[in-house]
């Protein structure tokens, strides 16, 4: 059986704070506020996974309430779901994600995103794909309040034809 997920993430941009998606850090003057390392981009692909597999979301599995997720490395949230798609049988076929940042512009780091999503997720870095694009001037993301992310995830189950 193939299966489908669907993920999207959302934080603020403050001053003060690193910018960090994907699991790379990225030069700027802005960086995403949140419990954890507000990783928006890893988030949305953990919320594609959980989603593909039927296991809820990036909240119920690392509550924003828990001290243990303080500041957490997100590629190390991503580990953990990677363990639990293997514990469930499950294999991830591709994961497609976009980031919709203002600035910087992310074209240099969008190969560094991608392998390190993939390392976390002990994938051929061929199987993720990032993408980003901007919010050309428009609403909340445009006005550089904050930062989007949204995925896709497919998996396979072993054993079952697609
Ligand atoms: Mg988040």
């Amino acid at each position: 059986m193939i299966a489908t997920g669907i993920g999207w993430d959302v934080h603020r941009l403050v001053p003060g704070r690193p910018l960090i998606l994907g699991g790379v850090r990225v030069e700027s003057e802005l960086g995403l506020e949140g419990h954890s390392d507000a990783d928006v981009l890893a988030h949305a692909v953990i919320d594609a996974l959980l989603g593909a597999i039927g296991a809820g979301d990036v909240g119920e599995h690392f509550p924003d309430t828990d001290p243990q997720w303080k500041d957490a490395d997100s590629l190390e949230l991503l580990r953990h779901v990677d363990a639990l798609i293997a514990e469930r049988g499950y294999h991830v076929v591709n994961v497609d994600a976009t980031v919709i940042l203002e600035r910087p512009k992310l074209g240099e780091h969008k190969q560094a995103m991608r392998e390190r999503l993939a390392a976390a997720l002990d994938l051929d870095p061929g199987r993720v794909n990032v993408k980003a694009t901007r919010g050309e001037g428009l609403g909340f993301l445009g006005r550089v309040e904050g930062a989007a992310a949204l995925a896709v995830a497919t998996v396979e189950a072993p054993g079952a034809a697609a």
